[in-house]
């Protein structure tokens, strides 16, 4: 699977809810490819799957052992606020500051006549990872979220051009 680059197009589409039987399949290619990429997430759109579907690394969370699948997931309940230096797989190597909720509630799971929807509590770094993939399957970059959007990408994309320059 290959990571899919900003300013690719798949990047800004909003995602289906993803129904089929290939999820097993789909997420273990995706766990690999966040693995072999060393992120902390990934979501489908980001390998090209525009389908709501995103896993997270156990290095999220001190108390996860094994990666966590999202299928279809809602946020339910957020509080509090918290403050990360946020990277992405899909946004050239930069990173940026980045307010989110500190804790959240999650659905996630099928939904219709198989739906066996779970109920997901998290805070912490793993809270700010959730909501950053999710952010994915709506089209949404952190950049966007950052204090000063415009002004940050503005900056971040010169930051791009120099990297893929070789100027760093
Ligand atoms: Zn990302």
């Amino acid at each position: 699977m290959k990571i899919r680059l900003y300013p690719e197009s798949i990047l800004r589409k909003k995602a289906g809810n993803i129904k089929n039987e290939d999820i097993r399949k789909l997420s273990a290619a995706m766990i690999t490819a966040m693995m072999n990429n060393r992120g902390i997430g990934l979501a489908g759109p980001q390998v090209g799957i525009s389908k709501n579907i995103l896993v997270i690394s156990p290095q999220a969370s001190p108390d996860m052992e094994v990666p966590l699948l999202l299928i279809n997931p809602k946020i339910l309940e957020v509080s509090g606020e918290s403050k990360y230096e946020e990277g992405c797989l899909s946004v050239y190597g930069v990173t940026g500051e980045v307010k989110r909720s500190a804790n959240i509630i999650v659905e996630t799971g099928l939904s219709g006549e198989r739906g066996e929807r779970k109920i997901i509590k998290a805070g912490g770094l793993m809270a700010t990872v959730i909501q950053h993939e999710i952010d994915h399957l709506n089209g949404i970059l952190f950049p966007d979220r950052m204090a000063f959007p415009k002004r940050a990408w503005n900056l971040l994309k010169s930051r791009i051009k120099r990297k893929k320059d070789g100027k760093y």
